[in-house]
């Protein structure tokens, strides 16, 4: 642009003319930017990922429906879903999937079983959050840790690993495994691949979909399908070229 400017410049005889080619020059900078074509793929292909495996999580819990109320409510964990998925061909290689029984409000909110589609039933019949943690870690060791292979926690946001279940084994006095700090956010990932955040409006997860073009899996707020759907959010960026990396390299 700048040469064009000088060209135009050296052979005018007045200063308008480079005002306008200016002018117009402005409107194109002023232009809506069309992000999917200036951060869309800058890497068509798939790309080696750092980790033999990604361990899609997705948490569920206790809530209530108004903000209010969830002001002074204390959250428990009532879904326990993790896929193992391997990186290199983004399928899922093994399931944990667990209801946990909530302690501190024991009684689902109607809002909260019309929102995931968990019944009072299935948290009455699970057990409490420490007991499935140690049938987790047995998972870990028989599916995950044993094989050698390098592995990540993927997550939708910072809230399942960063807040809820920390939160929860700090005020239960649970100890939290060390595995659990790492992980990725799938936002960020789909943020830095994309050039834009996903619009929270209607939520991350259906918001990732609509722009990828991909189909819902299951119904959202519910763990188990929300672990499908990050799954095939992950293998519609790695398409793009993505890399997935632990958030504080993001
Ligand atoms: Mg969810």
């Amino acid at each position: 642009m700048f040469s064009i400017l000088t060209l135009k410049a050296s052979g005018s005889r007045s200063v308008k003319p480079l005002i306008l080619v200016a002018c117009r020059h402005y409107k194109v900078r002023k232009k809506p930017i069309d992000i999917h074509a200036v951060f869309h793929p800058r890497n068509i292909s798939r790309q080696p990922q750092l980790y033999d495996y990604f361990l899609v999580l997705d948490f569920e819990a206790t809530c209530e429906k108004s903000n209010q109320a969830m002001n002074c409510f204390q959250q428990e964990i009532i879904e326990f879903p993790v896929h193992k998925v391997n990186s290199n061909n983004f399928e899922t290689e093994a399931v944990f999937h667990s209801f946990v029984k909530p302690v501190i409000n024991p009684q689902l909110s109607n809002y909260c079983s019309s929102l995931t589609g968990i019944s009072q039933v299935d948290v009455d019949n699970s057990l409490e959050l420490s007991s499935v943690l140690e049938d987790f870690d047995r998972w870990m060791t028989n599916n995950v840790v044993t094989s050698e292979k390098s592995f990540i926690f993927v997550t939708s946001g910072d809230w399942d690993l960063k807040k809820m279940l920390p939160t929860e084994c700090r005020d239960k006095n649970i100890q939290m495994k060390s595995y659990f700090t790492d992980y990725v956010n799938i936002n960020k990932s789909f943020a830095y691949t994309m050039g834009k955040w996903p619009r929270f409006g209607k939520g991350r997860i259906p918001a990732m979909l609509a722009l990828l073009e991909l189909s819902q899996i299951g119904e959202f707020h519910r763990g188990v399908s929300d672990c499908q759907n990050i799954i095939s959010i992950m293998k519609s960026l790695a398409d793009k070229g993505c890399v997935f990396k632990p958030e504080e390299n993001t």
